[in-house]
């Protein structure tokens, strides 16, 4: 076998196998190293708007036509219907009190709905990974791409011009030469060992753990608690939240039958009910929560459970002068507003950026060191987010005032790349570098991690709104949705100045994007 190559890229979860397509299609030689086999379960399920949007725009850029109706359930259903998938209309959060049946009222202060896409036609998507990641792994494949699993890699040397990775394919000894190493394994992966890059604790999130599984016969949310309003969407149509203190549940529904679901919790919760005894303790979390339990009467784990002793992650290190980790080789929070999908995305469109027009410049490590920060500083943002959503669990209205700041850099992003105008966005995950936005959202973070007094939390509420103000293009916060956000292009006409947009190149870009007909 040939064994030196410009790029190789270890690891084919889907954000290997996309940058290996990427390389290949930029005219590198390319190889993708597995230590497992397709197809093979595999964790992070839920896509977002921004998600799906920066895959259609590399899908669109690298020419990667099969990859394209991927990006929509529409589309998706159309072209590859025996790609297991999972219908995500938005993101639905309830609130549960440990012991209690949920309850809800009319204003709904115990849920949140935030609605995604306007419809199933151009709706988002869970990624059935073991049908999603082997499809890419044959795309792959077909540009040209050397792929080679159960690679059992154990030694590199990138001081060398050309790195060397040394392991066995099938039993046999394994030496690769490439002029780039690209780490796709995820946190605390190869290079991480291999190099012994140090780990980075978090400020702020308390130590995490998650229990997880997937499953059968899992009953509908909505079927057991029919609202007398119509909601936006579906309920279940939509990463669904169990949210209680210390913790969350998440539930994504597949088109195959099959159920993603587990939780994530603080290891005070999670050592309390002990996790590391995996399905017995998911039997326990379910006892303190009924509504749940019930939701679960009657399913059946289709998988053995996975209990992960430490979620969160954050390397030291994300590149060097020819190697580089993806973001989701560099870090992880947690499952929380899906944000895995959009960082690992926006990294690796970063990372081609770099491969189209820097290969072989002077300057290729520079753009590599400038790519380590931006996702370390993304990575760092986000998890403040998250750590301020775990520190307010417990009080539902502040928790779910705290997620409006990620719906509102979200949608703005989203709509502000849709009117090709990204540059309004900062190029950054969470508007890190909007000038009124970015500032405001640090404070208000700031303050719900210091778990505010009564009167601090009425001013951290309004704070949130004020920050969210400039670029809240679709309407969150108003008292009148009652915690139910849909996807309304009315709202986007309303806010068309925050874009630097008129009413008609919102419309254009509502119609180019198949948002409205
Ligand atoms: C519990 C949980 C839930 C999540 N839910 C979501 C979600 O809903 N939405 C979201 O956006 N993100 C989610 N994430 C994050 C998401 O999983 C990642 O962003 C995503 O999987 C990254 O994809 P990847 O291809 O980089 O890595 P992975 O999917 O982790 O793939 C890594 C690949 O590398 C291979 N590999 C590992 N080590 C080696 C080695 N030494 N040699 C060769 N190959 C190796 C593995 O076998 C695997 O095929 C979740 C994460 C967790 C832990």
């Amino acid at each position: 076998m040939k064994n030196a190559f410009d790029i190789a890229i270890i690891g084919s979860g889907f954000a290997g196998s996309l940058t290996a397509m990427i390389a290949r299609k930029l005219g590198h030689s390319v190889v993708l190293l597995e230590k497992g086999k397709h197809p093979r379960f595999a964790i992070g399920e839920s896509s977002t708007p921004l998600a799906n949007l920066i895959l259609e725009e590399l899908s669109d850029r690298y020419d990667l036509r099969a990859l394209r109706p991927l990006t929509k359930w529409g589309t998706w259903q159309q072209h590859q219907p025996t790609i297991g998938c999972g219908l995500k209309r938005g993101f639905s959060f309830l609130h549960h009190e440990q012991g209690r049946a949920f309850a809800d009222d009319a204003g709904h202060r115990h849920q949140l709905l935030v609605a995604a896409s306007p419809n199933d036609r151009v709706a988002d998507t869970h990624w059935y990974r073991a049908d999603f990641d082997a499809f890419l792994v044959d795309e792959a494949r077909k540009l040209g791409v050397v792929y080679l699993d159960e690679a059992d890699l154990w030694g590199i040397d990138v001081e060398q011009k050309r790195p060397i990775i040394q392991g066995r394919h099938r039993g046999a000894p394994l030496e690769v030469h490439a002029e780039f190493i690209v780490d796709a394994t995820g946190p605390r992966g190869f290079l991480h060992g291999a190099l012994e890059l140090p780990e980075v604790p978090f400020k702020n999130l308390p130590p995490t753990q998650a229990l997880f599984s997937h499953f059968t016969g899992v009953k509908r949310w909505d079927a057991l608690h029919p609202s007398p309003d119509v909601p936006p969407y579906p309920v279940d149509d939509a990463a669904v939240h169990h949210v209680f203190d210390g913790g969350w549940i998440w539930v994504l529904r597949f088109n195959n039958g099959v159920t993603s679901a587990g939780a994530a919790a603080t290891s005070r919760v999670a050592n309390e009910l002990r996790f590391a005894e995996g399905e017995r303790a998911w039997q326990r979390l379910l006892e303190t929560l009924p509504s749940v339990r019930e939701q679960f009467a009657g399913a059946k784990p289709a998988a053995p459970f996975i209990h992960a002793r430490q979620l969160s992650f954050l390397s030291g290190y994300t590149a060097g002068s020819n190697w580089v980790l993806l973001p989701s080789a560099a870090g992880f929070i947690d499952p929380l507003l899906s944000t895995g999908f959009p960082l690992t995305l926006l990294g690796i469109e970063r990372l081609a950026g770099i491969l189209e027009t820097k290969w072989g410049a002077k300057d290729f490590a520079d753009e590599l060191f400038q790519y380590s920060m931006q996702t370390t500083i993304e990575l760092v943002t986000t998890e403040r987010l998250i750590a301020a959503l775990y520190a307010t669990m417990d009080d539902f209205e502040l928790f779910s005032a705290l997620t409006l700041l990620y719906f509102a850099a979200a949608s703005y992003t989203e709509s502000a790349r849709r009117l090709g105008q990204p540059e309004l966005a900062g190029n950054t995950f969470l508007l890190g570098e909007h000038p009124v936005f970015g500032p405001r959202f640090r404070y208000c973070v700031d303050i719900a991690l210091q778990k505010p007094t009564r009167a601090r939390r009425e001013d951290l509420l309004q704070g949130i709104q004020q920050a969210i103000e400039p670029v809240n293009v679709i309407e969150l916060g108003r008292a009148e949705r009652r915690n139910w956000y849909p996807a309304s292009s009315e709202d986007l006409f309303a806010n068309a100045g925050k874009l630097q947009a008129n009413h008609s190149q919102i419309e254009a870009m509502l119609k180019r994007c198949g948002l409205i007909i």
